[in-house]
């Protein structure tokens, strides 16, 4: 047995013999499903299979009952190729053609047709049903399709058709490989001493077993105790798969058919879809402007508004990029195709394939996003990470985001970073070059204003100015350019300031302040720990004022609120190193030592010594135990 598979979906009109066919060529009645999962014969019901030569072929039978379509689409989403029935002795009828529509709307691309009941009809008859489906299938993906005529009831044509279906699997297209899996699930059960079970064709990406998933929307999680395709267990899926996987950490009533597992983490939920929507011709009714209509993809179905993103006419026929607003949240890949149908009545008007789906792009002004979404609608993996990187600017991108988007493995991403020389934060973010140089220019002309307007503070607060480059893009990357301006010595960090490297306030200073300043600093230096009170020093003297602010911004002063919290003594910065050394001779950790100790070393006062120790404390010079203290082995 090979690893080749093709996923068939089995469409025509009700009662045209598709369930019968599938059992002709693969022996499964597809119809006594529900009976067999009650019985808990396998986990992997369902799904008819054929075995040939060169791999295996799944059959999705879509039921021919009103409810019909719901189920296609669940299916038929992750389906590579169609089986098109039509019964000999009624020809196209209005299900085939919704049918055929929707396969066509979900960007299938391969198929073969059947006209079945063959046994019904003479050879003249078959002929004209057959000359009238060519004529309608003229201009599809189905012009030149063998038109295979057979009888499910009598096996007639069976043997070839299955020698045709075999042939269909080297043909189909290659699914993109993506690190994240993405498994909607169409059906949720328990079996019987095995437990939980979920089902679904695996999208993007690969499971295993023992992997963790995350079920969305709920969040729970779970691990995969076991995987089953085609009735057997296996330890890795692929996608396309039809897979079973059997779920330890969750119970059956926490999941229900609809839900997506995922790997954790790997997607966000949104509400914002855009989009490339293919409307159907000759419709008869188009929604309104706002008319809320149905989006059903894979196994989700969301009611949501649509908007048209260009100035194309939305007509029959049409082929434009549009934005739906969900009203709930959804889970969904880029990539994945989907149905649109109006509400009331009920009725397929388009489809199409999501292009993005980041709530983000609702900020972008209309032509960035219309150019924005055609890069994505033409381009290859790599320009579309290009494409999301440079969508994303300031704000940069999550890469496991970028991946996803994308449907992109974490080596293509790598490639095309590289390539755009984007400046990225390990393997969390990423930002566009361009937008990276940019924020560094925001953020040094924050600085070059605020001097402008201080011309003799030391710097900006530090808080001040990552908020005000956090109204431009996310903590983490104004951090990294921060740590970035840093290092290539455009801007230095002082204690809890920032400020241009090439800006020296001291050119700024006013001589008589220059005066005061060295003053100020005598007074405090030579006070040492039995220091004069603040205001004492002050005055009313504007120019001490500023001397002290400034001695103050530059690290070189310490204000401590007395014990009783209503004046401020003022340290010098090299007071409080004469101490640490003092304390660090004196009682080396881990010993300890009390307040008096401390009052004695220092020969101050209990007026001084308990503020000080208290800022020893809150700056982890010391440790303090109750009683005692101890100097912190870590050199602040
Ligand atoms: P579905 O609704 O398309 O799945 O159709 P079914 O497979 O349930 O078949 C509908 C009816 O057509 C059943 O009564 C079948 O026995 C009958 N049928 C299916 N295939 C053939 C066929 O090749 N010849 C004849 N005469 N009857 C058929
Ligand atoms: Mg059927």
């Amino acid at each position: 047995m090979t690893d080749r598979q093709l996923t068939l979906g089995v469409l025509g009109h009700v009662d045209h013999g598709k369930s019968t066919l599938v059992k002709a060529i693969t022996g499964t009645d597809t119809d006594r499903l529900e009976e067999e999962k009650r019985r808990g014969l396998s986990i992997v019901l369902g799904f008819a299979f054929l075995e040939c030569d060169d791999g295996i072929i799944d059959f999705i039978d879509a039921p021919g009952h009103e409810n019909f379509i719901r189920t296609m689409i669940s299916g038929a989403t992750g389906i590579d190729a169609i089986l098109l029935v039509i019964a000999a002795d009624e020809g196209i009828k209005p299900q085939t053609r919704e049918h055929f529509a929707i396969a066509r709307l979900l960007g299938i691309s391969q198929g073969l047709i059947v006209v079945n009941k063959s046994d019904l009809v003479d050879d003249s008859s078959l002929a004209v049903i057959q000359d009238e489906i060519s004529k309608a299938m003229r201009g599809t993906f189905l012009e030149h399709a063998p038109i295979h005529a057979v009888s499910a009831r009598s096996g007639k044509g069976i043997e070839k058709l299955k020698k045709a279906l075999a042939g269909m699997i080297a043909g189909k297209p290659p699914r993109p490989s993506a690190d994240n899996f993405y498994l909607p699930m169409d059906r949720v059960f328990t079996v019987e001493g095995v437990g939980t079970v979920g089902t679904g064709t695996l999208r993007s990406g690969s499971i295993r077993c023992e992997d963790e998933v995350e079920v969305m929307p709920s969040g729970l999680k779970a691990n995969i105790r076991e995987i089953q395709v085609h009735n057997q267990e296996v330890a890795e899926a692929v996608p396309g798969q039809r897979v079973a996987v059997n779920l330890r950490g969750v119970k059956r009533e926490q999941l229900e058919r609809g839900q997506v597992l995922i790997r954790p983490g790997s997607m966000q939920e949104t509400i914002c879809l855009h989009a490339k929507l293919q409307v159907l011709d000759d419709l008869p009714r188009l929604p309104k402007r706002n008319e809320l209509i149905r989006l059903l993809f894979g196994t989700t179905e969301v009611f949501a508004k649509m908007r048209i993103v260009e100035d194309s006419p939305f007509e029959s026929g049409a082929s434009l990029f549009v934005q739906f607003r969900c009203r709930d949240a959804v889970f969904v890949s880029t990539g994945e195709h989907f149905i649109a149908r109006t509400c009331s009545p009920v009725i397929t008007f388009a489809g199409g394939e999501f292009l993005d789906t980041s709530e983000d792009l609702l900020q972008l002004p209309k032509e960035d996003l219309v150019s924005h979404l055609q890069k994505l609608d033409q381009a290859d993996v790599g320009a579309k990470i290009i494409a999301h990187i440079q969508v994303a600017g300031l704000r940069g991108i999550a890469i496991p985001a970028l991946a996803e988007r994308a449907t992109a493995s974490g080596s293509q991403v790598d490639a095309a970073l590289e390539k755009t020389n984007a400046v990225r934060l390990g393997n969390t973010f990423a930002i566009d070059r361009s937008a990276f140089d940019d924020l560094c220019d925001k953020a040094l002309r924050v600085l070059k204003d605020f001097h402008e307007k201080n011309p003799t503070a030391t710097g900006l607060g530090l808080d001040i100015f990552r908020a005000k480059c956090l109204e431009w893009s996310r903590t983490e990357i104004v951090d990294h350019v921060t740590g970035h301006l840093g290092d290539t010595k455009q801007v230095e960090v002082i204690g809890n300031t920032v400020r241009l490297s090439e800006f020296n306030r001291d050119d700024n200073i006013d001589p008589s302040d220059r005066e005061a300043i060295n003053t100020i600093e005598k007074v405090f230096r030579d006070g040492g720990a039995t220091t004069p009170f603040l205001n004492e020093v002050l005055g009313d003297d504007p120019s001490r004022k500023r001397a002290y602010q400034y001695l103050k911004d530059s690290g070189r002063l310490i204000a401590l609120k007395d014990h009783g919290g209503t004046k401020f003594f003022v340290f010098h910065q090299e007071t409080i190193e004469a101490i640490k050394k003092q304390l660090a001779e004196t009682y080396p950790p881990p010993s300890n030592f009390t307040v008096s100790d401390f009052r004695v070393l220092t020969g101050s006062t209990r007026k001084y010594v308990i503020p000080m120790l208290e800022y020893f404390d809150r700056n982890r010079i010391t440790i303090r135990q109750g009683n005692y203290r101890s100097l912190s082995r870590i050199e602040n």
